[in-house]
């Protein structure tokens, strides 16, 4: 069965991705529209829509996915410039894809508030 959702097809390896890092619960790769220098999504593999409907069983895995994003930022070399880890959640935050995502973004100053 083909699942609807574009980031569940990247995790099962349906539709092509750039890769960086994958456990058995959490995958990272590069954003197809990369808004910084350094631009990665990390997902929990399993399907969860939105922040919002994170359980206490499955907030582990957004625990999981900050790890591998600190993990990611160290090897790119952002970790000491700083960088951004941001979640949407709805239409007026412009989430945009349907299964939660952490971006992870750096390489370049940021302003805040964000827009
Ligand atoms: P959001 O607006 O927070 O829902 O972010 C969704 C992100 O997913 C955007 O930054 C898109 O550029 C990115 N995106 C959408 N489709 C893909 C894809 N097939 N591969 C990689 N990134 C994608
Ligand atoms: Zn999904």
């Amino acid at each position: 069965m083909i699942p609807p959702c574009v980031f569940c097809r990247i995790a099962q390896r349906q539709i092509p991705a750039e890769i960086v890092a994958e456990d058995p619960e959490v995958l990272a790769f590069k954003d197809l529209n990369p808004q910084a220098p350094t631009h990665l999504l990390i997902i929990p593999k399993a399907h969860i829509a939105t922040v919002a409907d994170l359980t206490d069983a499955t907030a582990p895995l957004l625990a999981r996915a900050t790890l591998m994003a600190n993990r990611l930022a160290a090897q790119s070399g952002i970790a000491e410039g700083g960088y951004r880890l941001v979640i949407n959640h709805g239409p007026q935050a412009g989430q945009s894809v349907g299964h939660i995502h952490l971006h992870l973004l750096g390489g370049r100053p940021m302003r805040w508030p964000p827009g």
